[in-house]
C-alpha cells in the first residue's frame, strides 16, 4: 500500500542533503570539538560554521547567541528555568495553548514557589497582546508565548507582544519550533530575547535543537559539568547533528517561498474539499493566520481516535491533538482553550502537510475520508438522534425533546 504521511508537525523525515552533510562527521571526522588535536579542531571548525549559519539564518547578531540543545523541549526548559533562576523574579506569564514543553514546565515552577499567569486565547487561538500587557507585574521575570501552535496552527502576534515586553522591561521567550524554517523569522525584527527551535521539524535530524539567547542575557545552566556552549550547557556536542540541522535550515529558508505556495495550495484544497464532502465539521484555528501545512478539523459525533485508526488502515497517517497527549483520555488543552466542549475536542483530527505531499495525496484523502466519517457516524448513537425527522427539536448534545 502506498502510504501517505500527513503528520509533519509531529516530525519530518531527514532530507538527503542534510544527511550527506552529516556523514563525514559520523565517520572519519569524529573528533571531540574540545580536543586540541587535528581531529578535535576539524570537528570544532565545522560545528562553529554550522552555528554561524544558524545564527545568520535567524538574523542573530552573533553566533555565540545560539546555544545548541538536545531538542526543542530542552530549549524551552533551558529558557524558562535558566531565566527564572537567574533574575530572582517570582512571576512568569505564558499562554493557555503552549506546547507541553512550556506549559508543563511553567506548572512545575508554580509548584516550586513561583507564580504563573496563563493568558487565555480567543476562539481562533489568538493571544491578545493587551492581555499580556495587563498581566505584567513588577516581579514578572519572563513572558513565554509560542510563535505557531502545533495543534491548530494559529500564528501568534509575537512581534507586538515582544514590543510590549521591551517597553515594560521584561524578557520575552518564544517557542518557534513549529515556525522556524516554515515562515520567516528574524529575531531582531521580532524583538525576541530567547527563541527555541528543533531540527526535526524542518527536515533536519531528531534529537537536536537550539535556543537563541540575546547577548547580555544571563542564563543559569541546567546541565552542568563541561564548559561547552560557553558554560551554558555541558556535554560533548553532537557535531554531526548540529551540521545536519544547520544544512536543513539553510535549505528550508532558501526554499521557503516555493514551499509556502505548495503547502498553502494543498492545505486550502484539502480544507475546501472536506467541507464540500462532509457535513457538520468545524475548522479549528485561525482561517488565515495559520501555519502553511496545518489542517485541524472537528467531526461531530465521532471520536478522533477512531478516525485515525480508519485513516491508518487506508494508509493515511494523521494525528489527534498533539502526539504527546495521544494515548491519554484528557482532551487537548489547546482545543479546550479555544472553547470546544469535550465531545468536539475528542472528535478532532490534525493533518499536517509537508514537503513530500502531492495533489494526489489530497485526492486520495478526499476520496476515502468522507466514507470513513459517514460509516463511524452511522454507529454513533448521538448521530442517529440528531438525524431524526424532527431535527429542529434536538438540542446541542443531540437530545431530542419530541422523540425521547
Ligand atoms: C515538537 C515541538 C516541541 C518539542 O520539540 P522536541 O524536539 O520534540 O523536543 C516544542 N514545541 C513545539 C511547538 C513543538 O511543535
Amino acid at each position: 500500500m502506498d502510504r501517505i504521511y500527513m503528520d509533519y508537525s509531529a516530525t519530518s523525515p531527514l532530507r538527503k542533503e542534510a544527511l550527506d552533510a552529516m556523514m563525514p562527521y559520523l565517520t572519519e571526522n569524529f573528533g571531540n570539538p574540545s580536543s586540541i588535536h587535528w581531529f578535535g579542531r576539524t570537528a570544532k571548525k565545522a560545528m562553529e560554521e554550522a552555528r554561524a549559519s544558524i545564527a545568520s539564518s535567524i538574523g542573530a547578531a552573533d553566533p555565540s547567541e545560539i546555544i545548541i540543545t538536545s531538542c526543542g523541549s530542552e530549549a524551552d526548559n533551558l529558557a524558562i528555568w535558566g531565566v527564572m533562576e537567574t533574575y530572582g523574579k517570582k512571576h512568569i506569564i505564558t499562554s493557555a495553548i503552549e506546547h507541553h514543553a512550556v506549559i508543563d514546565t511553567v506548572k512545575i515552577l508554580a509548584k516550586e514557589g513561583y507564580e504563573a499567569t496563563y493568558i487565555p486565547v480567543d476562539e481562533y487561538g489568538l493571544v491578545d497582546p493587551e492581555a499580556v500587557r495587563n498581566a505584567i507585574r513588577p516581579d514578572t521575570g519572563l513572558v513565554s508565548i509560542m510563535h505557531g501552535n502545533n495543534e491548530i496552527g494559529t500564528i501568534e502576534p509575537i512581534g507586538e507582544i515582544a514590543g510590549i515586553c521591551k517597553e515594560k522591561g521584561v524578557l520575552f521567550h518564544t517557542d518557534a519550533v513549529q515556525t522556524l524554517g516554515h515562515i520567516p523569522i528574524n529575531v531582531q525584527a521580532i524583538g525576541a530575547d530567547l527563541l527555541s527551535f528543533a531540527g526535526h521539524k524542518f527536515y533536519g535530524p531528531k534529537g537536536i535543537g537550539g535556543l537563541y539567547v540575546r547577548k547580555g542575557i544571563r542564563l543559569e545552566p541546567q546541565l552542568t559539568g563541561g564548559a561547552q556552549e560557553r558554560k551554558r550547557r555541558a556535554g560533548t556536542e553532537n557535531v554531526a547533528y548540529i551540521i545536519g540541522m544547520a544544512k536543513a535550515l539553510e535549505l528550508a529558508i532558501a526554499e521557503m517561498p516555493d514551499e509556502t505556495r505548495h503547502l498553502t495550495t494543498l492545505r486550502d484544497r484539502l480544507i475546501k474539499g472536506l467541507f464540500e464532502r462532509i457535513p457538520e465539521i468545524k475548522l479549528n484555528g485561525h482561517p488565515t493566520k495559520r501555519l502553511p501545512g496545518n489542517v485541524n478539523i472537528s467531526y461531530k459525533y465521532v471520536e478522533g481516535e477512531s478516525l485515525l485508526l480508519h485513516l491508518d488502515m487506508n494508509g493515511i497517517a494523521a494525528s489527534s491533538g498533539s502526539a504527546c497527549t495521544s494515548g491519554s483520555l484528557e482532551p487537548s488543552h489547546v482545543l479546550m482553550a479555544i472553547g470546544l466542549n469535550h465531545e468536539t475536542a475528542h472528535g478532532s483530527v490534525r493533518m499536517s502537510l509537508g514537503k513530500y505531499n502531492t495533489e494526489q495525496d489530497i485526492d486520495k484523502v478526499l476520496e476515502v475520508y468522507p466514507g470513513i466519517v459517514a460509516k463511524l457516524r452511522e454507529m454513533s448513537p448521538l448521530y442517529v438522534k440528531t438525524t431524526c425527522a424532527r431535527k429542529e427539536f434536538c438540542d446541542e448534545s443531540g437530545t431530542c425533546s419530541v422523540n425521547k
